[in-house]
């Protein structure tokens, strides 16, 4: 399947790793928003939040345990910060894998 985030799953494309177990990995994005733009991402390919399900839901509870350690390990937890999933086209879903960004380091504003 033609999917970067599968491709760094599977080690074809190289990726600045802060994080993996069995189910998830967590890398730093290429283009950061804020001082910390970490992406967390589960190893199965699913597209969106629309491809959640009672089958596959355990792996996103897992996403919100790894973001909480992830915070603590890189400072943020403290002063705050974001986790964000974009969902199609209006949201400004680039990657078609479910993907979660942990943004912190700076104030954050309303949008984006
Ligand atoms: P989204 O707009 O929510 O789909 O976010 C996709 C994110 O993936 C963007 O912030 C990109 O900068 C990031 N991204 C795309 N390709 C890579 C890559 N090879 N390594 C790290 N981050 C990437
Ligand atoms: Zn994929």
């Amino acid at each position: 399947m033609d999917c970067v985030f599968c491709k760094i799953v599977s080690g074809e494309i190289p990726s600045k790793k802060v994080y993996e177990d069995e189910q998830v990995i967590a890398f730093y994005d290429l283009e950061p928003q804020a001082p910390v733009h970490v992406l967390i991402v589960p190893k199965v390919h699913i597209e969106s939040v629309l491809g959640v399900n009672e089958t596959n839901s355990a792996v996103i509870a897992h996403v919100f345990e790894v973001a909480a350690k992830l915070a603590v390990e890189l400072g943020v937890s403290q002063d705050g910060f974001r986790v964000v999933t974009n969902i199609g086209d209006n949201a400004g879903q680039t990657v078609k894998h479910i993907h979660f960004h942990l943004l912190g380091g700076r104030k954050l504003g309303r949008e984006a």
